[in-house]
């Protein structure tokens, strides 16, 4: 097993680590005050830079115009980028985007590729991935009441989503809905994934939805929708008809990666923060915090915790690389929950650490502590991948595993 990258990869982490220090970072105070859609103009030059560099969709193959990374070196890159909140967003590596490319690389027909793939590659527009609804647990999502109904050569879609991040200003968004209607239908192909242009006639946006006192704009933003009568051509279905979950799966599973180095990018940051503050803030003269224990303790324990999901991201990236990601199952879900609560705890230690500073917006944990609770939620609560990854362990051991009751 080797994760180390080769020379040119690392050359190349070298100066996109001295790129997210010197360019990106300074932005940060900014951008406080700052709508979506000035940061957005702001970032425009930057992105169009990188795009002229090759700096531009790490993680999609060259014949699109990506850089082809590997998933483990674009893991390692993920890491280095998510030390800025901006940092995926300036090589068009960004979620939700970044899996709805996958899935238009792997699923879409040469129309569809043509009129969204493309303009996404080219960092033209922007997508969402609606999914779930408020009425349903998102955990499960074989239960949802969006239902596309087939009208000749249309669907005529009606439902509720939220949590439909990003949807304010993108130009199309890939709903899951229900499609074929039959009582007896097996749950886990009876729905399909739809694009549905945003200016279509029926598609709303209730409104951004306020998450964790911010409510956000355009990109930065979680969007509650409704499609009334939304009619689409049958031709906007995304690979096959009732192959939803197969294509949710497919999103997944090195966005998993993406996510999961991203959230230590996240944790080196607030580690450096902590580090430095504690080294020089004095409790009483000559006597910082870093003499104190408990404070050692905080660092100890952080840095042996990144460590530990840092190499267990690329133990999974590795396996996805040399063995497929249907065998890394196991690893994939792992990270997932281990990674989003090393995320909180180190975020947490180093804003306990901070003090009262650490609860203001001079420092950008408390802007991480906010934002980021959300890791051990979205593409999955934490209990849900530990019970899948105990199942998987336990069938090992001929268990039965089937739930009590
Ligand atoms: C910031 C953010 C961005 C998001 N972006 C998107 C997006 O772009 N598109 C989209 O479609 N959705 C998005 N989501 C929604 C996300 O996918 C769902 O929140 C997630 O799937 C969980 O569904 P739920 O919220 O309905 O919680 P529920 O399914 O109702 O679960 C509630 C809680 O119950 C517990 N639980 C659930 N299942 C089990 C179990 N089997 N055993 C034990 N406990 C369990 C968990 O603690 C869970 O947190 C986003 C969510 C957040 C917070």
């Amino acid at each position: 097993m080797d994760f180390a990258p080769s020379e040119e990869i690392q050359q190349f982490l070298g100066h996109v680590n001295k790129y997210i220090e010197k360019e990106l970072c300074p932005l940060e105070e900014d951008f406080k005050h700052m709508s979506w859609t000035e940061i957005e103009a702001t970032l425009k030059p930057l992105r169009e830079a990188n795009k002229a560099r090759g700096w531009w969709l790490p993680q999609i193959e060259t014949e699109h115009g990506g850089m082809g990374l590997s998933v483990t070196d674009h893991g390692l890159l993920c890491a280095e980028l998510g030390r800025t909140p901006f940092g995926m967003y300036v090589m068009n590596a960004q979620a939700p985007d970044a899996g709805n490319i996958e899935i238009l690389i792997q699923h879409g027909t040469e129309e569809q590729k043509a009129r969204y793939l493309q303009p996404l590659l080219d960092g033209e527009i922007r997508s969402c991935f609606s999914m779930t609804e408020p009425e349903h647990a998102g955990s499960n999502p074989i239960h949802m009441s969006t239902r596309a109904e087939r009208d000749g050569d249309h669907w005529v879609i009606n439902g509720h989503k939220w949590f439909s991040s990003s949807a304010d200003g993108a130009e199309f968004l890939i709903v899951m809905a229900v499609t074929d209607h039959s009582p007896d239908a097996n749950p886990y192909t009876r729905a399909s994934m739809i694009i549905v242009p945003a200016d279509t006639p029926g598609f709303k946006i209730e409104r951004n939805i306020s998450v964790m006192g911010h409510v956000g704009d355009g990109y930065a933003s979680h969007a509650e929708v409704y499609y009334d009568n939304v009619r689409v051509p049958i031709t906007n279905t995304l690979g096959a008809e009732g192959g939803a979950f197969i294509i949710a799966q497919d999103r997944l599973g090195p966005g998993r990666i993406h996510h999961c180095m991203r959230w230590m990018g996240i944790c080196e940051r607030c580690f450096d923060i902590m580090c430095n503050h504690v080294a020089m803030r004095e409790l009483a003269p000559g006597k910082t915090l870093a003499t104190r224990q408990f404070v050692q303790g905080w660092i100890a324990e952080s840095r042996a915790e990144i460590n530990a999901a840092r190499l267990m991201v690329l133990h999974a990236a590795w396996k996805i690389d040399t063995v497929g990601k249907e065998h890394a199952r196991e690893e994939i879900g792992i990270i997932k929950f281990y990674c989003a609560n090393v995320m909180g705890r180190v975020i947490d230690r180093a804003l306990q650490s901070l003090g009262a500073a650490g609860m203001t917006d001079d420092f950008p944990i408390a802007a991480y502590y906010r934002h980021e609770r959300a890791g051990r939620i979205y593409d999955g609560p934490d209990e849900v991948h530990k019970v899948s990854v105990a199942r998987q362990i336990l069938k090992r051991y001929a268990a039965d595993v089937a739930p009590v009751g």
